[in-house]
């Protein structure tokens, strides 16, 4: 083991990770197991090339400490795990099939020890092929299409949206709210199409003007130039496309009153937090506003499938973040702290231990 990897592992505050070479393809295969007080770890599978494998397994531990905290901000029942397949180079056919079967075998091996989901540059098609290798692949059935999260994110993004509203207006609906949605991609399409339905204004911006007007004319909505999105004036600020968004020089030029979006690590450093607080913008933390997909997909492979009872339960995202505004109006702090001591006192009421076998 090279110096690197074992002083990642000494440093970890994590319960331990598990690391497996396939010669085949030059690939590393990590997945961190960070903490399983609240049930069994889980969360996605991240394949990309990194400058070495050390970096491949610093992103694993950081991305499973990442899921400890969204799962318990939630309160939802989950560990936070994460695995992170670290490849040479683009792979496909049958050395991508053959990764993915080591992968399967090492989670058997775990016996339910780590659940696993799609993330960034692995696909439908991977966790479809996965799940004939090992029964730990969150919402896959044997013969059914592998569900798409965005629309889950989407209705979490929205119930998230809603309760900032209704913080800050005392008033619950949409009706009349304007929405900048920021990338109308997998999410920021459905988002904007329930807003739509909800009567908020959609104002819809994408790199890609021409899928901008498109969804702009699905929820009978307007378009905003991407270079403009900043100094808009709006009610809501809805970032769904890329991270680092909001930062020091973004918050001064800010014309909405929410920030509250998918985008994934929204804020460029964390004292940003503050930032937006400072200027009066309700900030709904991205790992919790944005945890429909995951939510779903955790709760698929616990059985339940029923869109209705699924819908409820990714709703309840928006009562997670009315709790977490209260608190932080409370301590005079921003919503990010607040939805940190939230997950750490969700940690302090450990679940019961998991059955002694099987999943
Ligand atoms: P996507 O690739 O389907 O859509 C992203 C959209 O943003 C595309 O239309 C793209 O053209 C546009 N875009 C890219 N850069 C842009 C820019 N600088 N300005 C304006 N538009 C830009 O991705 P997605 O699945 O919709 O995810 C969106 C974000 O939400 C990502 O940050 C992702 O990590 C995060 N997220 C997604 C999910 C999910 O369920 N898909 C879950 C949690 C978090």
């Amino acid at each position: 083991m090279s110096e690197d990897l074992q002083s990642l592992i000494e440093e970890w505050d994590g319960l331990g990770v598990v690391a497996s070479h396939h010669r085949e393809t030059g690939s590393w295969i990590f997945i961190a197991l960070h903490d399983a007080t609240l049930g069994r770890p889980t969360g996605g599978c991240r394949l990309r090339s990194y400058r070495s494998p050390a970096a491949g397994l610093r992103d694993a531990m950081r991305l499973a400490e990442g899921m400890t905290y969204k799962w318990a901000a939630m309160d939802f029942r989950y560990g936070g795990g994460k695995s992170v397949l670290a490849v040479p180079g683009p792979l496909e056919g049958s050395s991508r099939r053959s990764l993915f079967t080591r992968l399967g075998h090492v989670m058997n091996a775990l016996n339910g020890g780590y659940g696993v989901g799609e993330d960034l540059g692995t696909t439908p098609e991977d966790m479809a092929f996965l799940a004939t290798v090992t029964p730990y692949v969150a919402g896959v059935r044997d013969g059914e299409p592998v569900p798409d999260p965005g629309p889950f994110t989407a209705a979490g993004v929205h119930a998230g949206i809603a309760a900032a509203v209704a913080h800050l207006d005392c008033s619950p609906g949409l009706d009349g709210v304007s929405v900048l949605v920021q990338g109308v991609g997998d999410v920021g399409r459905p988002l904007a199409k329930l807003l739509g339905d909800s009567g908020a204004k959609v104002m819809a911006s994408d790199i890609d003007a021409g899928r901008a007007r498109a969804v702009a004319r699905e929820c009978g909505g307007t378009t905003v130039d991407r270079r403009e999105v900043y100094e808009t004036p709006c009610d809501v600020y809805a970032p769904c496309a890329v991270g680092a968004t909001v930062n020091a020089r973004t918050v001064r030029t800010l014309r909405c009153r929410i920030v509250a979006g998918s985008a994934n690590n929204q804020l460029e450093v964390p004292e940003d937090a503050e930032r937006l607080r400072r200027r009066g913008i309700l900030y709904a933390p991205d790992y919790v506003v944005n945890g429909g997909g995951a939510m779903a997909f955790g709760l698929m492979e616990r059985g339940i499938r029923d869109p209705g009872r699924l819908a409820e339960r990714v709703r309840s995202i928006g009562r997670s973040l009315a709790e977490i505004f209260d608190e932080a109006e409370s301590d005079g702090s921003s919503p990010v702290a607040a939805a940190r001591k939230r997950a750490l006192r969700a940690l302090r009421q450990p679940a019961p231990p998991p059955p002694a076998t099987g999943k």
